[in-house]
């Protein structure tokens, strides 16, 4: 028997839309055409590759980015794929791994050399340009995945490898900031939340409008106020993170900003920015985008996260379930991450 042999693909018999299939090989959920629902499929075992782990993934957290490219907003690098880049697998040797969206960089160039590996050109991302985590089992680059603490369970340190990470990357681009507004409070919002409280600084959440539900969530988990992305808050703030793939927020992030102020734009895309007055951004005020991550993002977020401690609202879904799952993160129908469990 090979060192595969207990790694191997389930036979698995599984009900799609009241028909019964059955499928022989890893069980996973693909991306055949943008646009269209993710199908499962049954996949030959994936090999790694040198330098590559075979993971069996426990959980696969959910990004909005699986959601961009699902529907065609971000342009996929290759199809079939499956999507998935918050990744906790264990190894065949019974290591616990972490895999974040930063998959593969060459560490060579002027990017990598200068320790922003996240801008390198010839990266490679989990989940896209290689297949992700929505699957029983992948395989990811040993140099790129994490060690993860004793104590946070797999549910909860999925949603760390790219919502609270990205969300970490656009803290640090806000520097010492002490009233921070956060527009759009989904999965990385509701971490960095907790980071920026326990940091001490004051958290100002913005949702859609008269979303109550997700105010009274934003309150729960430190935010001394919230309120509606169209309202003003009560005092200037020194910082924003735009989490909302919504391009008006920055204008009127910008509008509530103190001098010198600065808008962090955290969404790998986002509709148009409407044109605004020059005197909004006057007074040293900057806008600017968090692409990524790079490694020293995750160690330290991943030392952080349990003395915060930062607490996940997880709902799971089983893989089959993956589609269901990327439609309510569209439809907003549920608080924090959904993790899906193969
Ligand atoms: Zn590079
Ligand atoms: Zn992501």
């Amino acid at each position: 028997m090979s060192t595969l042999g207990t790694f191997r693909g389930t036979i698995a018999s599984i009900t799609l839309r009241g028909t019964f299939v059955m499928i022989t090989g890893v069980r996973a959920i693909v991306l055949e055409r943008q646009g269209e629902p993710l199908a499962p499929a049954a996949l030959p075992d994936p090999v790694p590759g040198p330098g590559q782990l075979l993971l069996r993934v426990r959980a696969c957290a959910v990004c909005r980015t699986d959601l961009h490219l699902r529907d065609g907003e971000i342009a996929a690098t290759k199809l079939p794929v499956v999507l998935g880049h918050q990744i906790v697998g264990m190894t065949e040797d019974g290591r616990r791994v972490g895999v974040p969206w930063l998959g593969w960089t060459d560490g060579e160039c002027r990017y990598c050399r200068s320790g922003r590996e996240n801008l390198c050109e010839r990266a490679v991302f989990t989940g896209r340009d290689i297949d992700g985590g929505f699957a029983e089992l992948t395989v990811a680059h040993e140099r790129f995945c994490f060690a993860l603490p004793e104590g946070l369970s797999d549910e909860q340190a999925a949603p760390l490898l790219c919502g609270g990470l990205i969300g970490y990357r656009a803290l640090r681009m806000t520097g010492n900031g002490e009233r921070l507004g956060l527009y759009g409070f989904g999965s990385a919002a509701h971490m960095i939340c907790q980071v920026a409280a326990f940091e001490g600084r004051r958290v100002f959440a913005f949702t859609r409008a008269g979303d109550q539900r997700t105010q009274n969530f934003a309150r729960s988990l430190g935010a001394e106020w919230a309120g509606d992305s169209g309202t003003a808050p009560p005092e200037e703030l020194d910082a924003a993170i735009i989490f909302a793939p919504v391009g008006e927020l920055v204008p009127a992030a910008l509008k509530v900003l103190a001098r010198g102020g600065v808008v962090v734009c955290a969404g790998i895309h986002m509709s148009d920015i409407p044109s605004f007055p020059y005197a909004d951004l006057w007074l040293e005020r900057s806008i600017r985008s968090v692409a990524n991550l790079t490694r020293k993002d995750g160690e330290e977020l991943l030392a952080l996260a349990p003395r915060v401690p930062v607490r996940m609202s997880v709902t799971t879904y089983p893989l089959e379930r993956t589609e269901d799952a990327i439609a309510d993160l569209r439809a907003g129908r549920f608080e924090g991450t959904a993790v899906v469990i193969p």
